[in-house]
């Protein structure tokens, strides 16, 4: 299996001519990897956030249909989808990383109380605790640690995933103070 590989496209808008080769009009792609549909969709990275992907009407369905994915779910259930999520792992790496942690206003947010329950510690955690936490996690279920051991190696995203939830929510309180 392939180690699933962080996309290095950071939701950059890609431009192409679209329709015959002598107009000029240009038109913006659809935002979902791999995607050579005109993305006309805007659709918000984040609740609250003025940021936006542009999809293509079927990939803005899709990601309109994963919003907030979280809410609602059993911890378990989240945890397992994180996982299958994490290996699929196609078009909405980048997608995911902002819609997942964002709450916009610097309170923790649904998935970032979660990601902390996860890790087993309290809201109000600082994130010395939150890298304390991960890298003990990752220490006891990194592939390298338990080569094959697939059931470490669904830990290990999870972990992943929420250590990323945390970190990136850590950084967007940091720029705004
Ligand atoms: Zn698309």
């Amino acid at each position: 299996m392939a180690r699933p590989t962080r996309s290095t496209d950071w939701g950059f808008p890609r431009w192409r001519g679209y329709g015959s080769a002598r107009e000029a009009v240009k038109v913006r792609l659809c935002d979902r990897h791999g995607c050579d549909e005109p993305g006309n969709c805007p659709a918000p990275k984040a609740p609250n956030s003025p940021e936006r992907w542009y999809f293509c009407q079927r990939h803005a369905a899709e990601y309109n249909a994963r919003w907030d994915y979280f809410e609602g779910l059993e911890k378990a259930e989240a945890e397992a989808r994180a996982g299958a999520e994490q290996r699929t792992n196609a078009g909405y790496t980048s997608a995911a990383h902002y819609g997942w942690a964002s709450s916009g206003d610097g309170s923790r947010s649904a998935d970032e109380m979660r990601a902390l329950e996860l890790f087993g510690l309290e809201a109000d955690a600082d994130f010395e605790a939150v890298k304390k936490a991960w890298r003990a996690r990752a220490k006891e279920f990194h592939p390298d640690v338990k080569p094959g051991d697939e059931d470490a190696a669904k830990s290990f995203q999870t972990f992943s995933l929420a250590y990323e939830v945390l970190r990136a929510a850590e950084e967007r309180r940091e720029w705004h103070g």
